[in-house]
C-alpha cells in the first residue's frame, strides 16, 4: 500500500507485541523466511534490539524490510527526541521506516513536532499515530506540518472500525489494525459465523478474519510465535470473501474494544 507521502508499506506485517526478547530474533527471522517484509515493534515491547538484529542478519537488503517502531510517554519535545534516538540505537538501524506515537500522553503536539523533525532529517521515512481518536486526533491534525501517514488502532472482526476508517481516509490517513485476531480471543476463534465462512472457503477462522480486513485495505500485522500459524496468516491471497460473507461478518461488530482499551 502507498502512504500519503508515497512511501510503500507491505500490507501484511508481523507484530511482535508480547513476544519475549529471548525468542524475538528467531521469530522475526522465521517471519522473514516465510516472506513477511514488515515488522511492527515498539519501545514498549522491549524487543526492538532483537528486531534490529534479525533485520541486519537476515541477509535481506535493508530497503526490502519495513520496520515500524513506536515511542510512548515521551512527555515533551526534548524527551521525544531522546526517545527517538534511543529507538534508533536499540534497533541498530540508520533509519526507521515508520515511527508511531504509541498513545496520547503529555504534550502531544510537541512530541509529534519532534517526530516531524526526525522525518525531515531523513531518520524516519513516515510518521503516524496509534490510539488517537476524536479530539486528540483533531489536535494533531490542526497543528501538524506533516499529516500522519497511519493511525494504528484496535481493529478486527468484532470491532471493525468502518466509520473510523472512512474518517481517517478523508484526511489521507491509512487505518492500520492492531490485534487483527483480537489478541487470540476465543470470541473470534469459536465464532459460529466465522467457522461457517471458513469451512465454506476451506480456510481457517484466522485467514477469514485477516482477509476481511485485507479486502477493506486495512493494514494488518498479525502475531504468532508458531511457524505454521505465521504461514497461515501470511497466506490469505488465494481466496476472496463475497458480499454475503462480508455482510455476515459485519453483523459481529460490537463497536467497542474487545480488550478493554481505547
Ligand atoms: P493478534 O490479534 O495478532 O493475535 C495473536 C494471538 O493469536 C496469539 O495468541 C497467537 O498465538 C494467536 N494466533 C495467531 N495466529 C493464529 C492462527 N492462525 N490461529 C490461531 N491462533 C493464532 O495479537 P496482537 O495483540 O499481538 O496484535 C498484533 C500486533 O498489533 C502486535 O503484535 C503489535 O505489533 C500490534 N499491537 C499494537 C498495539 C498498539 O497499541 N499500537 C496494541 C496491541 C497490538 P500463537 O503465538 O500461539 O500463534
Amino acid at each position: 500500500m502507498k502512504l500519503n507521502n508515497g512511501v510503500e508499506i507491505p500490507d501484511i506485517g508481523y507484530g511482535v507485541y508480547e513476544i519475549p526478547p529471548k525468542i524475538t530474533k528467531e521469530c522475526v527471522l522465521t517471519a522473514l523466511k516465510i516472506g513477511y517484509r514488515h515488522i511492527d515493534t515498539a519501545a514498549y515491547y522491549k524487543n526492538e534490539r532483537e528486531v534490529g538484529e534479525a533485520t541486519r542478519e537476515s541477509g535481506i537488503p535493508r530497503n526490502e524490510i519495513f520496520v515500524t517502531t513506536k515511542i510512548c510517554l515521551a512527555g515533551n519535545y526534548q524527551k521525544a527526541c531522546k526517545k527517538i534516538e534511543d529507538c534508533l540505537a536499540r534497533l541498530g538501524l540508520d533509519y526507521i521506516d515508520l515511527l508511531l506515537y504509541h498513545w496520547p500522553s503529555g504534550k502531544n503536539v510537541e512530541v509529534y513536532k519532534a517526530m516531524e523533525d526526525y522525518y525531515k532529517k531523513g531518520k524516519i521515512r513516515a510518521i503516524g499515530l496509534s490510539n488517537f481518536y476524536g479530539k486528540k486526533l483533531d489536535e494533531i491534525l490542526a497543528n501538524c506540518e506533516i499529516v500522519p501517514a497511519v493511525n494504528q488502532i484496535e481493529t478486527h472482526v468484532l470491532r471493525n472500525q468502518k466509520e473510523e476508517q472512512a474518517l481517517l481516509e478523508s484526511k489521507g490517513i491509512v487505518l492500520e489494525s492492531w490485534s487483527p485476531l483480537g489478541n487470540g480471543s476465543k470470541k473470534i476463534f469459536n465464532n459460529e459465523i466465522l467457522l461457517k465462512i471458513a469451512a465454506k472457503h476451506q480456510k481457517t477462522v484466522a485467514q477469514v478474519s485477516l482477509r476481511y480486513l485485507y479486502q477493506r485495505k486495512v493494514l494488518i500485522i498479525p502475531r504468532s510465535k508458531n511457524e505454521g500459524r505465521m504461514r497461515e496468516n501470511f497466506n490469505i491471497l488465494d481466496f476472496m470473501l463475497d458480499e454475503e460473507d462480508i455482510k455476515e461478518i459485519e453483523t459481529l461488530d460490537r463497536k467497542k474494544s474487545l480488550l478493554g482499551w481505547l
